[in-house]
């Protein structure tokens, strides 16, 4: 493999088996090299095309380094702007961190170990998850379904994990308002696809299913709900073919919600035994990190710290969505 950081242009010529041994050795490459996830996204920026995050023009030059990042300005609004900006690096201020951070990450360390291995605070590194996985939300986009496609719905309880309970009116608003159960959609077809969504709403309902498959279905596929309300109602254009099952024909045909049931058992006892639990307000995060697992990583730190690197560095969304996440209150509408 080529060395990417003396000469990114290579990157645009890569096949699509390149592009993974790229992602694999990444962290090799740059512990190698010495450079750090800026660098990283600095290259992102030139095969994506940097973008202006004000008025989104691609009419960008650079404009000198400043402390060592690579500044812009856009020539169409005049906004200046560095790499990092929207990014899940803006404002960190140790990103020679980072990296190890997110190796941590992969090999499935706790928020303290992480912390103790990077050197960083535990408050700091509850702060870098989520900066991760808030980036990783995107790859939503990139999951679409075939064939036999599976949906169930998933109830959580509500939780408040880790809230402290500032003062007396703080609980009471908590306790008049109690929420009890958020509804998750939870879809995976027999490719190996899966994609689970956190509703705002305690139940899942005919719309939300709708809404759900509306752009990520195949024209030929065939739908299996379990015998749920929800299931039988719906009733979409894009669905062509609906099956509903119930246990006799779990047992005997090929139309059944086992797989998903499954994932299902899969997530709540990775939620449950390895979280202990997680705040209803970081359930999307947990999710997305649930899916990417069974849908991109391969379980080896070393790949999976590249893979997840890439990811969270081609998303200029997320520090908007980070920022929105951390100043959420817990109560959410509906629920
Ligand atoms: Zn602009």
């Amino acid at each position: 493999m080529d060395k990417i950081f003396e000469n990114p242009t290579k990157i645009f010529a890569l096949t699509k088996e390149g592009t993974r041994e790229l992602y694999d050795n990444l962290y090799n490459e740059m512990i190698e090299e010495d450079k750090d996830v800026v660098d990283y996204q600095e290259i992102k920026a030139m095969t994506t095309g940097a973008l202006c995050p004000d008025c989104n023009s691609s009419h960008v030059i650079k404009n000198g380094l400043q402390s060592g990042v690579q500044n812009y300005r856009c020539k169409s609004c005049g906004r200046q702007f560095r790499v990092t900006t929207g990014t899940f690096m803006y404002g960190v201020h140790e990103k020679g961190k980072m990296l190890e951070y997110i190796k941590c990450m992969s090999a499935g360390m706790s928020l303290r170990e992480c912390a103790r291995i990077v050197h960083i605070s535990l408050t700091t590194s509850f702060f870098w998850r989520h900066r991760i996985l808030c980036a990783m939300q995107s790859f939503e986009d990139n999951v679409n379904f075939f064939g036999i496609v599976e949906l169930e719905e998933l109830l959580m309880n509500y939780s408040v994990k880790g809230k402290k309970k500032r003062d007396k009116q703080d609980t009471k608003k908590l306790t008049k308002k109690k929420p009890t159960k958020v509804a998750i959609i939870a879809a995976t077809d027999r490719s190996g696809n899966i994609l689970f969504k956190k509703l705002e709403d305690k139940r899942v309902q005919a719309d939300h299913i709708s809404d759900f498959l509306k752009s990520r279905i195949s024209d030929n596929s065939v739908v299996c709900g379990s015998n749920k309300n929800a299931f039988k109602t719906v009733n979409a254009e894009h669905i062509k073919h609906k099956e509903i099952t119930n246990k006799n024909k779990m047992k005997s045909g090929i139309y059944s919600v086992s797989t998903v049931h499954e994932k299902i058992t899969d997530f709540v006892g990775w939620i449950y035994y390895k979280f202990r639990g997680v705040a209803t307000k970081y359930l999307t995060n947990y999710i997305m990190w649930f899916v990417i697992k069974g849908k991109y990583l391969v379980e080896k730190i070393i790949e999976d710290t590249g893979r997840i690197l890439n990811l969270a560095a081609s998303d200029r969304r997320a520090w908007e969505r980070y920022r929105d996440l951390m100043s959420q209150t817990y109560l959410i509408n509906n629920i």
